[in-house]
């Protein structure tokens, strides 16, 4: 079984989740299955290895991608928070949503200028919250290798949305 054939057997499909008309891609059956958890962290680190000094997760589920692969690589992790979570000062960032206005944020010291980081989220859709992290980390000075995701809906092009960064994604979906 390829790893497509792995993702595709254990993700859940949800019709009109959140809302009437949206195809809601669950991963969550894949983080729990052992064998596939470290099977999609390895896949997501290895075009990288040894190219990173930290991973950093968007909330909530790139979190749980981000501890997996830092430990496995022996690098740190930072987490990317909705607005108003974390304690000291960040840096901001507001990206449009379908209706109205998100922001995500980052400590300024969590990564020193100059450092490089492996940033990881669960699915890649109009590409929005990873161009919003973008933008953090260059407010930090901090260097991005790439990103990864476990999936890549294609047809809504978040791709285009990180010129000039290496994306890697495990599966592609329409
Ligand atoms: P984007 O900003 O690329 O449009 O959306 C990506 C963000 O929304 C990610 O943080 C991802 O977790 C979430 N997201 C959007 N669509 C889906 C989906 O179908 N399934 C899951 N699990 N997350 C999604």
């Amino acid at each position: 079984e390829s790893i497509e054939e792995l993702i595709l057997r254990l993700c859940a499909t949800v019709p009109d989740y959140p809302k009437p008309g949206i195809v809601f891609r669950d991963l969550t059956p894949v983080f729990a299955d052992g064998p596939a958890l470290r099977a999609i962290v390895n896949a997501l680190v290895e075009p990288f290895a040894g190219q990173f000094d930290a991973v950093a997760g968007i909330e909530a589920r790139g979190f749980l991608l981000a501890a997996a692969a830092a430990y496995a690589t022996g690098t740190g992790v930072v987490t990317v928070r909705k607005a108003g979570k974390l304690p000291r000062p960040v840096f901001t960032e507001k990206y449009e949503l379908e209706y109205g206005e998100s922001a995500l944020e980052l400590h300024q010291d969590d990564l020193q200028a100059g450092s490089r980081v492996l940033v990881l989220d669960d699915v890649l859709a109009t590409g929005g919250t990873l161009a919003a992290a973008s933008r953090l980390f260059a407010q930090a000075q901090v260097h991005i290798v790439g990103y990864g995701v476990v999936l890549e809906l294609s047809e809504l092009h978040g791709r285009s949305a990180l010129p000039g960064h290496r994306v890697r994604s495990l599966l592609r979906l329409n």
